[in-house]
């Protein structure tokens, strides 16, 4: 018998029909003589209605009240799922975040848990139901609801495993594990049987929403054995492990193991700065004091005294990043801001990257054949990313994909 916390995301909570699946998912695990803590997402799509509801009273909503009614898609779905499992003979009890008490901060939108009550979860699991909680909510210390984040169900889903000293978190979704790139983008793309944490983060923080980076942060830190399945097709899925080798650990490794890629991303240029030292902190600073995160930075080399200085930061942040960059302008007396939304970012991710050089130069030159020309290139041990054109983002994806050979032997 183990302990096991299931999460549906929901593509998978999408319909009675699928919330039926679901429970009958869970019963089979019961009766395979499991105890389940199940997590579950809003129906899909019902989180995006709401924020879009919200937007039509107010373009920025007051946090705190976005929170609130954001977290009442989760509230639908719990209860549907307990009625579901209630009907097929499963007893099951639905609860919110704060019914949990799962404690978080006050950052609304993007709130990170700090403890979870468990003692009634476990009675429950004890006594033989199923608790059915709701993922991506919780509540300050003042009684507020707060949500995780965008995907935040799956750091419910971590979270509580961890508290719960679970055996395993699964993460049932509408893929059937972890490929080695977006397969809605490239059919090709391959399912890894296993895939270290240290990748998993990479990928995730470079914009694979298999699953929330935060999610991945926490299973690595509390070493909760995590697993990405398909709710609709059966097989093993991806265990995301703590070993230090490559994914997967066959015989030959492979350098690569997967590319992520965003289009959430924004470049400004602020030009024609005097070329001195204390210039990337003057433009910078600012941008760091309005809580402006920043991923990508170039500076050029400069002629006649005077450089361009770029960088990128989240689309979501771009207006207000302007803003503070048009101001830096005026107080270094520049020439202007350029900015650009028409990009995105492509990642190759692997550890094997680490003690093999030539990736980059093999990435580069993949890119000019397809006739990419590439913006900017930031690398890290096991990473690197470059910024392109977005409309070249599904060449880029599949030409990389097949210049690494990841697809599947038989494709
Ligand atoms: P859920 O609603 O279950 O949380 P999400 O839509 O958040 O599901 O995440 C699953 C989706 O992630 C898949 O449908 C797939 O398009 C996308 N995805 C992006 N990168 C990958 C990858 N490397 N492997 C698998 N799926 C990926
Ligand atoms: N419903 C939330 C969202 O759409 C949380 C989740 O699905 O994980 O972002
Ligand atoms: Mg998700």
């Amino acid at each position: 018998m183990a302990l096991l916390v299931q999460k549906y995301g929901g593509t998978s909570m999408g319909s009675v029909e699928r919330i039926e699946h679901v429970a009958s998912k869970v019963k089979a695990a019961v009766d395979r003589g499991h105890q389940i803590v199940v997590v579950v997402s809003a129906m899909s799509g019902e989180t995006d209605r709401l924020i879009k509801l919200a937007k039509g009273i107010n373009p920025r909503p007051p946090s705190r009240e976005l929170d609130q009614m954001i977290a009442t898609g989760e509230q639908v779905t719990i209860s549907l799922l307990a009625m579901a499992l209630e009907k097929i003979g499963v007893p099951a009890r639905s609860y919110t975040g704060a019914q949990v008490a799962i404690r978080t901060d006050k950052a609304y939108n993007k709130a990170r848990i700090q403890q979870i009550e468990t003692e009634r979860l476990l009675a429950d699991c004890k006594a033989g139901i199923v608790p059915v909680v709701a993922g991506f909510q919780g509540i300050d210390d003042d009684g507020n609801i707060t949500t995780l984040g965008r995907g935040g169900s799956d750091t419910t889903g971590v979270a509580l495993a961890a508290a719960l000293k679970a055996d395993e978190c699964q993460i049932y979704t509408d893929v059937d594990g972890v490929y080695t790139t977006d397969p809605r983008v490239e059919p090709k793309a391959r399912r890894l049987d296993r895939i270290t944490f240290e990748e998993m983060l990479e990928l995730a923080s470079l914009g694979s929403k298999v699953l929330q980076i935060r999610s991945v942060e926490f299973a690595g830190k509390y070493k909760v054995p995590l697993r990405v399945l398909s709710t609709f097709v059966e097989g093993p899925g991806t265990l995301i492990t703590l070993d230090e080798k490559p994914s997967e650990g066959t015989m030959e490794e492979p350098l690569i193991s997967g590319i992520a890629f965003s289009r959430d991303e924004a470049q400004l240029t602020v030009a024609g700065v005097p070329d001195r030292p204390g210039i990337a902190a003057a433009i910078l600073g600012p941008i760091g004091d309005a809580n402006i995160e920043v991923d990508m930075i170039v500076q050029n080399v400069g002629a006649d005294g005077t450089t361009d200085f770029t960088f990128t930061v989240s689309r979501g942040e771009y207006e207000r990043a302007t803003d503070v960059a048009k101001k830096v302008v005026e107080e270094l007396n520049a020439k202007g801001v350029r900015t650009a939304l028409d990009i995105c970012k492509v990642s190759l991710v692997g550890v094997g990257m680490r003690s093999h050089a030539g990736i980059a130069a093999k990435m580069f030159k993949t890119l000019a054949s397809e006739g990419i020309n590439i913006r900017m290139i930031s690398t890290s041990e096991i990473k690197i990313s470059v910024v392109v054109e977005d409309k070249y983002l599904e060449l880029a994806v599949r030409a990389l994909h097949k210049a690494f050979d990841l697809a599947a032997p038989s494709t």
